[in-house]
């Protein structure tokens, strides 16, 4: 006898409770080899006073167990309360987003009657770091951040992804024309795996024009990469779109845990009266087992699954006259797919999850450091009601016979030298200083100059060090430089 796997369930809130039931019915009915610990998420946990909508005893046990289902949970209104899917994520380092968006047509009303495609969303990183500043009275920050290992690993992931589920292209969005340090990180690193996995058709759409292809034509998709932000935004598109937002599960993968859980929310309307489709849900427990190697049973509830769709037993959110043939609540719909578990569908495609093995994800090991020289400096500058070339004429007051000023932009177009008089300035200017005579300038001098900035009353607000790495310029030049 094989060793139960243990998985923590949570019910969550809303329709989150029958919904699970029906779920973890239709997986125990299938042979599902599994064991609960349930624990207690959301609603009730905010409202007695913890703001995170968990406790640390649960958290212990997700931790313990490494695999997660969960229930959608409803954040109450009002400030103070964080985002218990946010944190999850970040505290159990759920580098990977997996959102499969396949349509059902016939059965399910869709535009794109064959659109299957896989988005594999980068989860931690990008703008969702969280790091914001108001600098100016006028100008507020939020900081990108791209790591190396972060794009590596959710790249592998979405190569690996794909080898085991035969799928025959990996496409990246980016928008690494414009930011070419960050996006360009990640579309290098996708270069860079991708020839790891000949078998596997590989390219890259910049993502205004990408997106837009795929709201459009999807079938010319398959498994898509992308950083944070566009997989946030497109994977919503995308389930959208597929015609089935109710339908669509999604796996948040870590190197050491997994949570897997349906797309939507708690639906607190449609609570208790046996109305939910517990489909989303199901999808999500799917990958589940899939994750932890059930595949078999994967495979029969999905083709259960899929035949009963396909028989027109429709929940009220997918039931459509003339096209659905019994409209059924929660419960009926469990009890459809465990009467088809054995059998698979006529039309829609039957899925075949041969036993894969487990996806090759290395820990990512740390490359020799690059050699970096500090060629300049970024002295970021609040300044209102001033013209540019006053502004510089300001700054000239610091130069010194080694670091002068080179440039001012303002929102990164250059302002300085020969700017154009129609650019609107803000008050928050990025004034470049590089050395004079010299490639390269030390961090004495960058005091130096924060120091005289501070003497004649110029208020920098902050600087970033400008350097290259192994010889390669690595920063923006100004918009226009
Ligand atoms: P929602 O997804 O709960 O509902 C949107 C619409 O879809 C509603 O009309 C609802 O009735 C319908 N719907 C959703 N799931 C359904 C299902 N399985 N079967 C039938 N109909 C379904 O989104 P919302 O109303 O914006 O949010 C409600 C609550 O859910 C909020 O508190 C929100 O914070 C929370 N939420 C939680 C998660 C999560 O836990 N993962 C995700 C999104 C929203």
């Amino acid at each position: 006898m094989i060793e139960k796997q243990r998985i923590t369930v949570a019910k969550g809130d809303g329709i989150g409770p029958e919904i699970m039931d029906a779920t973890l019915e239709i997986l125990l009915a299938a042979g599902a080899n599994i064991e609960m610990d349930e624990i207690e998420i959301g609603e009730k946990v905010y409202l007695a006073g913890n703001t995170a909508g968990i406790s640390k005893d649960s958290w212990d046990i997700i931790r313990k167990n490494k695999v997660f289902l969960k229930a959608p949970i409803t954040t109450p209104q009002g400030g103070g309360y964080k985002s218990l899917n946010v944190t999850t994520r970040k505290f159990l380092g759920l580098y990977s987003n997996v959102r499969p968006c396949m349509s059902m047509h016939p059965f399910v009303e869709t535009k794109h009657p064959v659109m299957d495609i896989v988005i594999v969303r980068e989860n931690e990183e990008d703008l969702y770091a969280g790091i914001e500043h108001q600098q100016t009275d006028e100008v507020v920050q939020c900081l990108k951040l791209i790591s190396r290992p972060g794009c590596e690993k959710i790249v592998r992931y979405a190569f690996e992804y794909a080898k085991q589920y035969g799928r025959k292209k990996v496409t990246c969005f980016t928008k690494d024309n414009i930011m070419k340090q960050t996006d360009g990180l990640f579309h290098k690193v996708f270069d860079e795996i991708a020839i790891e996995y000949p078998e596997i058709e590989n390219e890259h759409w910049i993502v205004d024009i990408g997106a837009a292809k795929m709201a459009d034509t999807p079938e010319a998709f398959d498994v898509i990469v992308m950083p944070n932000l566009y997989g946030d935004i497109l994977s919503d598109v995308a389930a959208q779109i597929a015609g089935s937002v109710g339908l669509a599960g999604s796996a948040n993968i870590g190197e050491e845990c997994a949570m897997f859980e349906a797309i939507h929310g708690s639906a607190p309307r449609r609570a208790g009266q046996n109305l939910a489709n517990p489909s989303g849900l199901l999808q999500g427990a799917v990958m589940m087992l899939n994750h932890i190697g059930q595949t078999d049973v994967a495979e029969k509830i999905q083709n259960a699954w899929l035949k009963t769709i396909e028989d027109g037993v429709h929940t009220y959110d997918v039931y459509k006259e003339g096209v659905s043939k019994e409209k059924v609540g929660t419960k009926e719909f469990a009890k459809a797919v465990i009467n088809n578990l054995g059998k698979i569908p006529a039309t829609l495609k039957q899925v075949n999850y041969a036993k894969g093995q487990a996806l090759n994800l290395p820990k990512y090991k740390r490359k020799k450091p690059q050699v970096k020289h500090l060629v300049g400096v970024d002295i970021f500058v609040h300044c209102a009601d001033i013209l540019p070339d006053e502004l510089a004429e300001k700054l000239a007051q610091l130069n010194t016979d080694k670091v002068e000023l080179s440039m001012i932009t303002n929102r990164g177009i250059k302002v300085y030298p020969d700017g154009f008089p129609e650019t609107f300035c803000t008050d928050h200017w990025r004034c470049r200083f590089k050395p004079v005579g010299e490639t390269t300038i030390t961090k004495q001098q960058i005091i130096g100059l924060l120091q005289k900035a501070a003497e004649v009353n110029i208020d920098a607000i902050k600087t970033e060090n400008l350097y290259t790495f192994d010889g390669v310029q690595a920063y923006s030049l100004g918009q226009g430089q």
